[in-house]
């Protein structure tokens, strides 16, 4: 089985050919990083304009690269949401019309089930699974007892991982995407400002990151007030040390209480060297087998869109031609128990 996978919810217009849900063929990406910096974050109208340039180009390059036509091809899948919905809206229309006009089936696919069967183009599922999704818009613990199966157990208040990285990155003067920034400085680091861990109630696997945000607000301005000079690295590293903490210690705590088979990181910021290193040497040492995908399949892509959608072609999933945008989609499941 062949899928075309289309995603456009952001600042990427990616498209990818990926077999069996398992084995990427192709996979292209179009980033609009460059033309996003200058405003320190994604303008949306910037965003669909861009979509609207590549998006051929890209769908086009994705069956070039894979040296198939569209007669190869057996669905088109497309996020669905959520994301920006001027952004979503042009790869809907365009996945709508090359399946039309090619006579495929058309699948909408949430996002972060994207996310998660990024995954699945490394290695294969292994259930019950946990997944911590952490990305620019998501922090969430998921349960899966099977394939097309999500149950949220946890997931932020306020702000979301990546959300955070990038807010503490403009007080540090930091370039967006801070992300990687941050993670880099952290990375050199030769010390860090201790920031309060927030853990909310004993039990909870939610999170909150907006508190810590504030700290490093309120750090930088006290220092200016002070007339002292921070270390911006050790700002950053003391940062990334509490977020990497929280988000390893629940994820652990709901592997345990889950008895799970195997634990998956997924999203933008589990491309973060310090919460891959973080999670790896843990699950090690409790000997649960904890995998995340290589860097370019933890932000955006389309391969992960066509690993979902593979999955749901598999299970009869199918969308009809008033497939819209939905900015705020849920992550529902499409098989039930
Ligand atoms: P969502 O997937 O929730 O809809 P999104 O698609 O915008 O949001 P992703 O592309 O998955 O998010 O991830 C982008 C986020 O990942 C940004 O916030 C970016 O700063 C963050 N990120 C990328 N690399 C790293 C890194 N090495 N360390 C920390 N954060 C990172
Ligand atoms: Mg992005
Ligand atoms: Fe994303």
């Amino acid at each position: 089985v062949y899928i075309l996978g289309i995603e456009s919810s952001c600042d990427e217009t990616a498209a990818s050919i990926v077999k069996n849900g398992t084995t990427i063929i192709s996979n292209i990406v179009a980033s609009q990083i460059e033309s996003h910096k200058r405003f320190g974050g994604v303008v949306p109208e910037i965003a669909s304009r861009h979509h609207v340039e590549q998006v051929t180009l890209v769908i086009e390059a994705a069956l070039e690269q894979a040296n198939m036509t569209a007669e190869d091809l057996d669905g088109v899948c497309v996020t669905e949401g959520p994301g920006l919905v001027g952004a979503l809206l042009i790869g809907i229309n365009a996945a709508k019309a090359f399946a039309f006009a090619n006579g495929l089936p058309i699948i909408g696919v949430h996002h972060i089930a994207g996310h998660i069967y990024a995954n699945a183009l490394m290695q294969p599922m292994v259930f019950p699974l946990l997944a911590l999704v952490v990305s620019g818009g998501h922090t969430e613990l998921v349960i899966m007892k099977e394939h097309g199966s999500f149950e949220l157990i946890g997931e932020t208040r306020d702000d979301a991982a990546g959300e955070a990285y990038d807010k503490v990155a403009r007080v540090l003067n930091i370039p967006y995407p801070g992300g990687p920034r941050i993670d880099q400085m952290a990375h050199n680091s030769d010390g860090a400002v201790d920031f309060p861990r927030i853990w909310l109630e004993k039990d909870s696997y939610d999170f909150s990151f907006s508190g810590l945000k504030s700290s490093v607000i309120n750090y930088q301005h006290n220092a200016i007030q002070r007339g002292e000079v921070i270390n911006p690295e050790h700002v950053a590293k003391g940062f990334q040390d509490s977020v990497v903490e929280v988000l390893t210690a629940k994820t652990v705590r709901a592997a345990q209480q889950y008895k799970v088979k195997q634990v998956i990181a997924a999203g933008g910021v589990s491309a973060n060297k310090g919460l891959r290193a973080s999670l790896e040497k843990t699950f090690e040492k409790e000997g649960i087998p904890f995998y995340v995908p290589p860097l370019h399949l933890c932000t955006d892509n389309a391969a992960m869109i066509a690993a979902a959608g593979s999955k749901m072609y598999e299970a009869g999933v199918r969308s009809d031609w008033s497939l819209n945008g939905r900015p705020g989609m849920e992550l529902i499941s499409w098989k039930h128990d």
